[in-house]
């Protein structure tokens, strides 16, 4: 039984990772940049949207696709900041976005018109890591309200992750958390990570953040 059971994850696995392929090349077809967003729940991949959308959105042609297990709340509270569809996905019960969905969602999307795109993760550190989605990288966000021993504890996570986010660092005063040690942590799992410090709250690191969009952003239109 236990040999059936990977037989059929590892087939699951391989449909998930053609269907990535076909959401990559739809969007290097049309010069999209897409980043994976993961976290814990309630790290703040919705706020830093929200802000990035009101401050930048337009800007960069930034298109959203959220993933929720049981409403469509972030959606809602994106859309506010766009003129643009907010493309919601309800996974219903499942705890991750998979490829398929994904590749559905980009057809209420304006490609023509999108240079950066956000997929919005379920909240959760585990099985996100082993589902490709077709993006070019994933960030993961790591608020300060967490354990410093997150990357440790979820390392394959932090291991197919190209950029980290702190966030919350306006909290940082408040609660005991080592924020060096926890970046430490996380460059032991994966020596290739980079790293920027933000507060959406505050508005403290948005600067960096927006530029690290701009040139994302811009690096695909010069080889598209
Ligand atoms: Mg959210
Ligand atoms: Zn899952």
């Amino acid at each position: 039984m236990a040999i059936q059971t990977i037989e059929v994850r590892e087939r699951v696995m391989a449909r998930n990772d053609e269907l990535a392929a076909q959401v990559r090349s739809r969007l290097d077809a049309h010069g999209v940049v897409a980043f994976n967003l993961v976290s814990s729940p309630g790290a703040g991949k919705t706020t830093l949207l929200e802000r990035t959308l009101a401050a930048v959105g337009k800007e960069l042609e930034i298109a959203v696709i959220t993933g929720d297990v049981q409403t469509q709340n972030d959606a809602e509270r994106l859309a506010v900041h766009t003129d643009r569809i907010v493309s919601a996905v309800i996974t219903d019960g499942a705890c991750h976005l998979d490829a398929l969905q994904v590749l559905t969602a980009l057809d209420a999307l304006d490609l023509d018109h999108t240079r950066l795109l956000f997929i919005e993760n379920v909240g959760n550190l585990v099985c996100p890591a082993n589902w490709d989605l077709g993006e070019r990288e994933k960030i993961v966000l790591f608020s300060v309200t967490e354990g410093e021993d997150k990357p440790l504890k979820y390392p394959a996570m932090f291991k197919r992750a190209r950029h980290v986010v702190m966030t919350k660092t306006d909290l940082l005063p408040y609660v005991p958390f080592d924020i060096h040690a926890a970046m430490a942590n996380a460059v032991r799992v994966n020596p290739e990570l980079s790293f920027l410090e933000v507060s959406a709250l505050r508005s403290w690191g948005l600067r960096d953040w927006f530029g690290f969009l701009r040139y994302s952003a811009a690096g695909e239109q010069v080889s598209a």
